[in-house]
């Protein structure tokens, strides 16, 4: 098991949505459990948090702690209570932590800046790719688009040097109608310095969302599309999937949720304060992050590394299948995102539901580099 353990915890400050995202894992996945949830986290539970992480970080943990306002939409629950959780969190935590909000953008408004600049809370903002494309998923409960709001919310930050130190890019979920090239230019246009690509949330229960007559590799062959437009571009855009995979690939060391054999450290705290796994694995089956039945009012943090998932993604090495471990791929893509490997039938042991297209992309890269004449091992 990692010696540092859980480094990163997600704190679902809210946990409804002003949009209605088709592929959300929260509202349209196999999971229900958010409708049993209160709408927002209350104080008394941040508070219970930070006494929970000021006790297991005392237990001789010294990496940087990053806390991550989520949701639901976090901005939902009001300026005055974000600030009344972050005064709770730091009137307990004190200084050393990295604070970070993730949200739709659809509520940032100047005031939400002033905010968190006044708590140094860095903000990404979700963004699939061009109005068409971002539109067709990220949709409100009227079906209307959100991508006019997510632009603007990025233009608001870009316009003052606090808002582009606040802004830590773009999150964005890869949608294979949406041509690469446009996806890359769309975010050079609106002047992303960094931006990060997600796969859609699939297993081998529910397989990744793919056109009619696609071949099994078109994750893979999109991918590398999008990884020419970014070396071509010199790398203009920070796209954090790229740069892991080929710093894995040059033997160098690296943590990414989706890539090499790095422990994924993540825990996350739903409203009510129930303490479970990464909240992708909320797309395979309901209940399972919550299978532990662990809260931050009644048990330590450490009880979540003792449960058996949280363990196998604290520990990947030893919780591969064959086909994984034997893999002449696995140092680079260590089996990918795990709640991709998920089957109802044998959990983590087969590989990733993307395992073709993986290959495919790294098979370019690793030519890519070649041609490039870049040393990769
Ligand atoms: S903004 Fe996030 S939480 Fe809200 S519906 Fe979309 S994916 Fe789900
Ligand atoms: S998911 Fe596929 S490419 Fe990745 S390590 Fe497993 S077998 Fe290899």
């Amino acid at each position: 098991m990692s010696k540092e353990g859980i480094d990163t915890f997600v704190l679902k400050l809210h946990s409804r949505c002003n949009l209605n995202c088709r592929y959300c894992n929260i509202y349209n996945g196999a999971d229900t459990s958010y409708a049993l949830q209160p709408a927002r986290m209350t104080p008394e539970t941040a508070e219970a948090l930070a006494r929970r992480i000021r006790e297991y970080k005392r237990a001789d943990r010294d990496s940087l702690v990053t806390l991550v306002f989520h949701g639901g939409e976090p901005l939902l629950v009001g300026r005055r209570h974000f600030e009344n959780i972050l005064e709770r969190l730091a009137g307990i935590l004190g200084s050393g932590y990295r604070w970070t909000c993730q949200t739709n953008g659809v509520l940032l408004d100047r005031h939400w800046v002033d905010l968190f600049a006044a708590w140094d809370v860095s903000v990404g903002i979700s963004l699939d790719g061009p109005a068409q494309h971002h539109d067709h998923s990220r949709v409100d409960a009227k079906g209307q688009g959100s991508h006019a709001a997510a632009v603007q919310a990025i233009r608001l930050l870009q316009s003052t040097a606090v808002g582009r130190r606040l802004f830590s890019g773009t999150i964005g979920v890869i949608n294979l109608a949406c041509p690469p090239e446009e996806l890359f230019e769309h975010l050079i246009e609106l002047g992303i310095e960094r931006a990060e690509i997600l796969l859609p949330d699939s297993h081998w229960g529910s397989p990744p969302p793919v056109p009619q007559n696609a071949i099994t590799t078109c994750y893979g062959e999109y991918l590398s599309q999008l990884f020419d437009c970014w070396l071509v571009s010199g790398a203009k855009v920070r796209v954090g999937f790229f740069e892991a995979c080929w710093r894995l690939m040059s033997g160098q060391k690296t943590c990414h949720e989706f890539w090499g054999l790095a422990p994924l450290s993540v825990a996350v705290v739903d409203a009510d304060g129930s303490l479970e796994i990464h909240d992708a694995f909320r797309m395979c089956a309901d209940g399972l992050t919550k299978q532990a039945g662990l809260n931050v009012h009644t048990h330590p943090i450490v009880a979540l590394e003792t449960s058996p998932l949280m363990g196998a993604l604290l520990s990947p090495q030893s919780h591969l299948g064959e086909q994984c471990a034997q893999c002449s791929w696995c140092n680079v893509c260590g089996g990918g995102m795990p709640a991709h490997r998920w089957s109802p039938s044998s959990g983590l042991l087969k590989p990733s539901v993307y395992c073709e297209s993986i290959k495919k992309f790294l098979t370019h890269v690793r030519a890519a580099a070649t041609i490039y004449h870049l040393s990769v091992g």
